[in-house]
């Protein structure tokens, strides 16, 4: 079929996870004839640790605009990323946008997009952890309310949308492009050399960390409880620990990071590829984070979220992973020793691995 124009998206970018979901979606558009995407970097993320590295790794072309937006509270960030977002629009008068996630990025995207009746994607739609005091939980629930596309990486997902009142035609299943990527990128990682060895960490014998929400890192109690816990399991086996930027200025503003850093390997936030290699061949992951309890699953490695519930549920009731709300010390402990050498059932939540194409497919077809 010969099509009268070009496709143009805008895609709206900013945080860590983004980019990482954001570079097999590219590629997919780059590999499609008729379709041209302007990327927008909010600059939510703007470190070169936690931005620019993935843009070299991961074979992303530099985003077309960068608004350098970032700091302050959430209303002042979002209304400026909006203000910032929408000259672009008025700008590119793109035929969509699409947006990742539950960022305040994702939420300032699909606002400005709708104003100027511009149709939104949203990748990773329908995730709820029904607790209205998470920032992203406002944000998600926002973007799909005024999304036209919503592309669900789970029936879980699907299923909210559906209890929500969508229209069926509106729920995709595309599955998760974050499998996309790992399957990807994650064969190509090994154990030898990388940055197991630069810190002497043997396969299979040390623990991951990872905290960066704010119901953890600006909740003082939890905190402690989850920074106690380590300090125990490092008694036994080395626990590493990349801090998030925001995690490193608590500690520090705390004074702890001194003591904690002769305690546990405290590290720089690092590369996808590096972070890929510490997930693979950890023994137990513990983590906050929503992507990373999914790629310890792809890696078959045990997972301890250290939070009161997750949105990615099958894992926990596949038994891959285990919920411990860090209320106090000795259960994240107890959590940890018990997911150690333990396995979930056989599951295959997340696709085809065909995530990205899928998405991309669609929207050729409705937009030609
Ligand atoms: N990640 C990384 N380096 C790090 C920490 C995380 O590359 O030091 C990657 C991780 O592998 C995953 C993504 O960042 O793909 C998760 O991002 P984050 O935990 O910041 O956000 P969330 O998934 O909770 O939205």
């Amino acid at each position: 079929m010969i099509r009268k124009k070009i496709i143009k998206i805008v895609t709206i970018s900013g945080a860590r996870p983004q980019f990482i979901k954001a570079s097999v979606v590219t590629a997919a558009f780059a590999r499609t004839p008729g379709m041209e995407e302007v990327v927008v970097h909010t600059g939510q993320h703007f470190d070169a640790n936690m931005s620019d590295v993935f843009f070299a790794e991961l074979a992303m072309p530099a985003p077309r605009y960068q608004l350098d937006i970032h700091g302050g509270s959430h209303g002042e960030m979002t209304g400026r990323m909006l203000m910032g977002i929408e000259k672009v629009l008025l700008q590119e008068r793109p035929d969509a946008v699409l947006v990742y996630g539950d960022t305040n990025s994702t939420l300032a995207g699909t606002l400005a997009a709708a104003k100027l009746h511009i149709p939104v994607a949203h990748v990773e739609a329908g995730l709820r952890s029904f607790n209205m005091r998470m920032p992203e939980e406002i944000n998600r629930i926002l973007t799909d309310r005024i999304s036209r596309w919503l592309f669900v990486p789970t029936e879980a997902a699907a299923q909210h949308l559906r209890r929500e009142g969508f229209a069926e035609e509106q729920i995709l299943p595309v599955g998760d492009v974050m499998f996309d990527v790992a399957l990807h990128y994650g064969e190509r990682v090994k154990p030898e050399g990388g940055l197991l060895a630069s810190m002497g960490l043997k396969p299979g014998a040390y623990v991951l960390a990872t905290i960066h929400r704010a119901e953890n890192t600006d909740h003082p109690q939890r905190l402690a409880n989850v920074v106690d816990a380590l300090v125990f399991t490092a008694r036994s086996m080395p626990v590493v620990w990349p801090l998030h930027p925001r995690m490193r200025a608590i500690l520090q503003q705390t004074g702890r990071l001194d003591k904690l850093s002769s305690q546990l390997h405290l590290i720089e936030p690092v590369g996808y590829l590096d972070m890929v290699q510490l997930e693979k061949y950890a023994a137990v992951i513990a983590t906050d984070s929503g992507g990373i309890q999914k790629e310890a699953y792809f890696y078959k490695v045990p997972c301890v979220t250290l939070r009161d519930e997750t949105e990615w549920v099958e894992l926990v009731e596949a038994g891959w992973n285990r919920l411990a709300p860090p209320l106090d010390a000795a259960a994240v402990l107890a959590a940890l020793r018990a997911s150690l050498g333990s396995h979930g059932a056989e599951i295959a939540p997340y696709g085809q691995g065909d995530a990205a194409q899928r998405i991309v497919q669609r929207l050729v077809s409705d937009l030609t």
